[in-house]
């Protein structure tokens, strides 16, 4: 038991050298006053700050720019097979196509992510961009499609320009036809899908050679297939296309198509 040096040691702190300048004093509280109010006739006062809503946190959105510059010039890192989500393989990634001028798909695809993610940014979303630059090598494609599920991303929009015949042109949006995170994502990759290809009908004509009314579905996508979050790929355009490849070429097309992509994801989000 303690005796009463000891408990004003323990009340007066700290004593390390110390030399104290007179004696501790303890406050004593008074007694209860048998004068104060029955509580049961004063309503308690509600002085507690009401409750407030901690801010909802951004949503994530992934934007995956197809391809990279670097990858040209490391084919045994780039056709290194990685799983396709489907069962097999494909290769870890692939160089992309250019149009006939030699404009790449991969710095098309670059700069359009860029100018959808400032877009996305100053809207309020959170966006994480697959690769840092234009001069490296992969990711790989699986890399790319697990990322989604990794950050907790509401949506994955990966950005491509297509290499189809030169007579062709127009825009489609892929989903992956396996429906590999079951049914309710599936649902909101069509949902994605859809408002991406109404945004983008306001600059570019649907697809005249892949797909029905914009969009289409495949199985062989390894980045679609391997998302466990709502997940697309948009073909901007046809690069072997004259008409197409001009626009794409050009930054007042590729802005124009980053503020159409930043449109559908914002419908896509609600916001
Ligand atoms: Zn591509």
């Amino acid at each position: 038991m303690l005796g009463i040096t000891a408990l004003l040691l323990l009340l007066t702190g700290c004593s390390d050298g110390g030399t104290s300048a007179g004696p501790t004093r303890v406050a004593v509280a008074p007694p209860p006053s048998s004068s104060a109010a029955p509580s049961s006739t004063v309503p308690p006062t509600t002085t507690a700050p009401p409750p407030t809503t901690p801010a909802a946190p951004p949503p994530v959105v992934v934007l995956d720019p197809g391809h990279n510059g670097g990858n040209a010039a490391h084919p045994a890192e780039v056709n290194a097979p990685v799983p396709d989500g489907a069962g097999g393989t494909k290769p870890c990634n692939t160089t992309g196509t250019a149009t006939y001028a030699g404009y790449p798909e991969h710095a098309f695809t670059w700069d359009v992510a860029l100018r959808t993610r400032d877009l996305l940014t100053a809207a309020g979303v959170q966006v994480v961009l697959s690769r840092q630059d234009d001069a490296g090598v992969g990711p790989c494609v699986d890399a790319r499609g697990a990322l989604g599920g990794q950050v907790g991303a509401a949506a994955f929009v990966g950005i491509h320009g297509d290499g189809a015949a030169a007579g062709r042109r127009g825009f489609h949006v892929i989903t992956s036809s396996l429906d590999p995170a079951g049914a309710e994502v599936a649902a909101a990759s069509n949902g994605l899908a859809v408002h991406l290809r109404d945004a983008l009908t306001a600059v570019e004509p649907v697809s005249d050679y892949i797909g029905t009314d914009g969009l289409d579905r495949r199985g062989d996508l390894a980045g679609l297939n391997l998302s466990a979050v709502p997940a697309v790929y948009v073909e901007c355009g046809n690069m072997r296309n004259a008409t197409d490849s001009a626009w794409m070429s050009s930054p007042d097309g590729r802005q124009a198509v980053a503020e159409r992509l930043a449109a559908g994801v914002l419908a896509f989000l609600g916001r």
